[in-house]
């Protein structure tokens, strides 16, 4: 930013500014001057450029015209959205007092001071935020050999704590999708904002959640609790006097996590697709949940699967007795559905930022929670309410239950600003209901005075209005206010007397001592009414956050009713299976469907999807891939590594059976792997995601890989492949899907014992290729690719000048091969299903090597044939 000008010489007003942003020097500064909040040189010069509106100029200061731009107070939360997004940060000065009340201390300019700072990782208006997601503040806080991550969502509570290995970072980071990250520089994290530990970690956690000490939370490793400090530390420096409901830190402990990579998350685009829309991802393809916080509690749930057995298997009772009892999972949804975002109301409430529609949304929440606890008391058909299920419904009736001292104290329509009156219902507060009717008399009062007036003055068209700035005044039209002001003193005496108060283009205002003495009672009344309106919504406002922890937990319980809800939902719609969850190293899957891609073609009518079986048993670990590109290869890897995502993330599987081994890492590498951004050729990226796979995985984990060695030349890429595919049989153990147009691997089914081929089956009918999308046993054809050719219309004489290449690769290959019996790297494949080939014209030389018998050959005649062959080239 370029250097501000000193403050020397600046209007009192200015002065102030100068001394806010001096304590923000990074983010603009929204400084508040009545209806507006205005900014000024250079910040004005960037938010009118970012949000294209007009920059002005005002005044002078150091002989320089002052650069300035505003935008209204009322809709201002839509330009600090823009500006948030694109990467600004911004201090919000407001004004700390009313101008009467700067004139009564005599001071030259209202105070103002900087009361929030809103950052991507701080935001809790509901229009900045995406309804579906989390919005984490990440921060991290490395120690000697390790690393504490803590992340917390301030537009709901959520808070959780993590250590892990350096390595793992990216991994995390690919998971949570912070908003806004805290790091020290060490971290070298780009965009990251530069912290620094704080001192008295433990200490500083306590003090936020008012405790003395932390061990009643649990149990934290102490770079865990730093960092958590180091998020406490930026809330308060972000929110200076108000400080957000947070939920106790959870502790996660990665090891009960399915570990996935950034690069996995893309392949398999679970929260997002690379292309499309929000339907093509797998979060889009099986959200059925009929609430906001559901829908992020699901995408939390596949963005973080778990990896052990029984809190999966607690999931899958809850969906199957869901599943089971359908008339109490349509009772569920239908509470559920349209139900309020509790915990986001309740965020902006603890940080008193809220609206009364915020107070209405904990009142609805609280009703549906009711609402739902009892339909679970009633499970109709149901033996026993799952564990699951039952602590959520006992967290839908919190203690204490603020719902029906709100619903009394609510009104029936509420207005939509704190500052309007109407929020509290008539009726919950004697002194509220004695102002008002105050005040309504005054209103009625005011109507008698204007029939009074309109005879005791003598001009039938007089009416009494109420002015923005002098009150209530009479105004009558042009001829009659003449009139009344030649003739006044004469007309009405007393109370009545006419005093004139302003001359307007078609008419006069008046009032007289009655009239201003009403106004007076009539303000009073409606003053003292706001007054105790506003100490009742803050009274209701203390009512919700004594019970916050309930609230939370309830709105929690929510959340993971509807999640479990639509999973069964879901799982009834599409006939999908409990998958079966085992601590043992396999894998086997009958009848599968990839969830998106079966989506996708029954939207479109583009025909069924063809399930496939996947068995990846001891014994067989490893399944190698063959066929041609659009057989289906791609899906069919994706769809296996989905299960382990669905299946251990607690949900059924589109399969009709499914038994799988815990996996601990999933690897998925299909797909494009360009990193135009990141200036690293294909084959580089695609070394560098294999290498992880080799360094990473284990005996308990997933690999999908597709088309290792594609990125560089035949022989190099071909050889990488051989090598990564003995690694992963011999060394790392894992279970593997491996899809090639490498034909040569094939071979290695005779030398590794647990490889098995697979391949899409493919026919030709009718002088078209079919893909049948099945995977049967076995390899492809290798003349697939030809074939291919000659149905898109290549011509003949191309065609077969391409199969005398093919063929003298083939010989060149064998001829190459210098251990053909022990490393059969390049020897025909096993005799495939026959498949449709021209008849391949002999290459001379081919038919002359044929004719040579090797056994009878003197090294010379050798040596002599060589060189005819090669003429013969
Ligand atoms: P490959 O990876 O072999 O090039 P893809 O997996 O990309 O092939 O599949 C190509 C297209 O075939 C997909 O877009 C999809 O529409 C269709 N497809 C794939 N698998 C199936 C299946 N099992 N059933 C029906 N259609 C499928």
């Amino acid at each position: 930013a370029p250097p501000l000008p000193s403050a020397e010489g600046a209007s009192p007003a200015m002065a102030q500014w100068f001394a806010c942003k001096a304590q923000h020097p990074d983010a603009l500064l929204f400084f508040r001057m009545g209806d507006f909040f205005e900014l000024f040189f250079a910040d004005a010069e960037a938010a009118s450029g970012a949000l294209d509106i007009a920059l002005t100029y005002r005044g002078e200061h150091q002989g320089q015209r002052i650069a300035m731009c505003g935008v209204p107070v009322h809709s201002h939360e839509g330009y600090l959205a823009r500006l948030i997004r694109r990467g600004f940060r911004v201090a919000i000065a407001e004004q700390m007092e009313t101008p009467e009340e700067a004139k009564r201390r005599k001071a030259s300019a209202v105070r103002r001071e900087v009361v929030r700072l809103v950052t991507p990782g701080t935001i809790t208006e509901d229009s900045l935020l995406e309804a579906a997601r989390p919005a984490w503040l990440l921060s991290l806080a490395p120690d000697a050999e390790r690393l504490g991550a803590a992340w917390l969502d301030i537009s709901t509570g959520a808070f959780e704590t993590e250590v892990l290995a350096a390595e793992d970072l990216p991994a995390l980071l690919a998971r949570l999708e912070p908003a806004e990250i805290l790091a020290p520089p060490a971290l070298g994290l780009a965009g990251a904002v530069a912290t620094a530990p704080p001192r008295d970690a433990a200490r500083r956690v306590a003090e936020a959640y008012h405790v003395a000490t932390l061990d009643g939370f649990g149990e934290y490793h102490p770079a865990e609790i730093a960092a958590a400090a180091m998020a406490i530390d930026y809330l308060r420096a972000t929110q200076k006097d108000a400080f957000p409901h947070l939920s106790r830190p959870v502790p996660r402990g990665g090891q009960g996590v399915l570990q996935m990579d950034a690069a996995t998350r893309r392949s398999l685009e679970i929260l997002r697709a690379e292309r499309g829309g929000t339907q093509d991802c797998l979060l889009g393809a099986v959200d059925r949940t009929v609430t906001a916080a559901g829908t992020r509690a699901l995408a939390a749930r596949l963005g973080a699967p778990l990896a052990e057995v029984e809190p999966i298997a607690a999931r899958h009772d809850a969906v199957a007795a869901l599943l089971a009892a359908t008339p109490l999972r349509a009772a569920i949804r239908a509470r559920l559905k349209g139900a309020p975002d509790v915990a986001r109301a309740l965020a902006r409430l603890s940080l008193d930022r809220f609206a009364p529609r915020d107070l209405a949304a904990v009142r609805d929440g609280l009703a549906r929670a009711a609402a739902i606890a009892e339909a679970l008391e009633h499970p109709g058909g149901l033996a026993a309410i799952p564990p699951l299920l039952a602590a959520a419904g006992r967290a839908l009736r919190p203690s204490p239950d603020p719902g029906a001292e709100l619903a009394r104290a609510l009104a029936e329509s509420l207005p939509a600003r704190l500052d309007d009156p109407g929020i509290i219902a008539p009726g919950y507060d004697g002194e509220l209901d004695a102002l008002r009717r105050l005040r309504d008399d005054a209103r009625g009062a005011i109507a008698a005075l204007q029939l009074d007036l309109a005879q005791a003055w003598g001009v039938a068209a007089l009416k009494v209005r109420h002015h923005q700035q002098f009150g209530y005044l009479a105004e009558l039209p042009a001829a009659a206010g003449e009139k009344l002001l030649r003739e006044a003193p004469a007309t009405a005496t007393g109370a009545f007397a006419p005093i004139h108060r302003q001359t307007m283009a078609n008419g006069h205002r008046f009032t007289c001592a009655a009239l201003a003495d009403l106004d007076r009672r009539l303000s009073e009344a409606a003053d003292q009414a706001a007054r105790r309106e506003k100490r009742i919504t803050r009274h209701l406002r203390e009512l919700c956050l004594a019970a916050a922890p309930g609230l939370t937990a309830a709105a929690e319980a929510l959340a993971e009713i509807d999640l479990h809800a639509a999973a069964a939902e879901l799982a009834a719609e599409g006939g999908w299976c409990r998958p079966e969850l085992t601590e043992r190293p396999e894998f086997c899957i009958t009848g599968g469907r990839h969830p998106v891609v079966a989506a996708a073609l029954a939207r479109n009518r583009a025909g069924a999807f063809v399930p496939n079986d996947c068995d990846l048993s001891p014994g067989r670990r490893i399944c190698l891939l063959t066929g041609p590109n659009m057989a289906g290869k791609s899906t069919f890897l994706r769809q296996n590594a989905l299960f382990a995502v669905l299946a251990q993330a607690g949900f059924y599987l589109p399969a009709e059976a499914a038994r799988l081994g815990l996996v601990d890492r999933l690897f998925s590498r299909v797909g494009a792997a360009d990193d135009i951004a990141g200036g690293r050729s294909t084959f580089m990226v695609e070394m560098a995601e294999t290498a992880a796979i080799l360094n990473l995985a284990g005996p308990r984990s997933l690999v999908v890989l597709d088309e290792v060695g594609r990125g560089t030349a035949t022989w190099d890429g071909l050889a990488v492949a051989w090598a990564v595919l003995e690694a992963l049989h011999d060394r790392t153990r894992c279970r593997t899907i491996f899809a090639t147009h490498f034909h040569e691997l094939t071979a290695l089914a005779g030398k590794l014992p647990e490889l098995t081929l697979a391949t899409m089956r493919v026919k030709e009918w009718k002088g078209e290729v079919v893909f049948q999308h099945s995977v049967g046993p076995g390899a492809a054809e290798r003349s697939w690719g030809l074939h291919v050719a000659r149905l898109a219309g290549v011509p003949r004489v191309v065609l077969a000048r391409a199969a005398q290449v093919l063929e003298a690769l083939e010989a060149r290959a064998r001829g190459l091969d210098p251990l053909s019996e022990e490393l059969p790297l390049f020897a025909r494949p096993p005799a495939g299903p026959a498949a449709p080939t021209d008849p391949v014209p002999q290459h001379p030389a081919l038919e002359a090597l044929a004719a040579i018998d090797p056994d009878t050959v003197s090294p010379r005649e050798a040596q002599q044939t060589l060189y005819r062959l090669q003429a013969l080239l």
